[in-house]
């Protein structure tokens, strides 16, 4: 299965994700997951997106393109994938429907994660990852255990100044992606405000999954 996610930064896309990946037993793609380890180990790539990411702008459509065809030809993403972050703007659906055309295959599902700018703003305040095992905590919806608590880092990226300049972004660059599955008929409205297993349950109700 070929399933997308879109949706605003902080919505629980990540973290449904995480769920979802084992129940189908497909690779989760996140974007920003690749831009980030390129960052932290220093790559060429990741040295031309940091900037790009510090500032909560979009990394070059090119250099995205390439990073993600590059993954999704690995053998381990053959028989499908969750993509969260990707695409992120029409010049990426559209290279990623080349792609597809050209391999034979087709995209599933896009499941668009739907929540209020203000609700994004309070829950991007609270969330943190543990850096040992990339998990993502909430401190206010989904808390981590009390004994892990002081080794949580928050991202960068998701101080409020920057996190308006990727809402913008999202609103502008990424929201014209609705119309543009929605004519292919692969859109589901996913509420994505309440807690983590209202969520999945709604998620797992759209696919038809237990
Ligand atoms: P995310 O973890 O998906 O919120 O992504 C973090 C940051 O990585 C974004 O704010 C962008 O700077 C960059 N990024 C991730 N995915 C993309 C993409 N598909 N296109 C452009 N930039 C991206």
């Amino acid at each position: 299965m070929r399933i997308i996610l879109i949706g605003p930064p902080g919505s629980g896309k990540g973290t449904q994700a995480q769920k979802l990946m084992k129940v189908l037993e497909i690779p989760h793609i996140s974007s920003g997951d690749m831009l980030r380890e390129a960052v932290s180990q220093g790559t060429a790539l990741g040295k031309l997106a940091d900037n790009y990411m510090k500032q909560g702008a979009l990394v070059p459509d090119n250099i995205v393109i390439e990073m993600i065809m590059e993954r999704i030809s690995r053998p381990d993403a053959k028989n499908g994938f969750l993509m969260d972050g990707f695409p992120r703007t029409l010049t990426q659906a559209q290279a990623l429907d080349l792609a597809f055309e050209k391999t034979g295959v087709k995209l599933d599902h896009v499941l668009l994660f739907e929540a209020p700018d203000d609700e994004i703003i309070i829950r991007n305040a609270a969330r943190r990852i543990d850096p040992l095992t990339g998990i993502i905590y909430n401190l206010r919806f989904d808390p981590p255990p009390k004994e892990i608590l002081s080794r949580l880092v928050q991202r960068p990226d998701d101080d409020e100044k920057t996190l308006r300049v990727r809402l913008v972004k999202y609103h502008s660059e990424t929201k014209p992606l609705i119309p543009y599955y929605s004519k292919q008929n692969l859109v589901y409205e996913i509420d994505a405000v309440g807690n983590l297993e209202e969520v999945q349950g709604r998620i797992f109700k759209a696919l038809g999954i237990a």
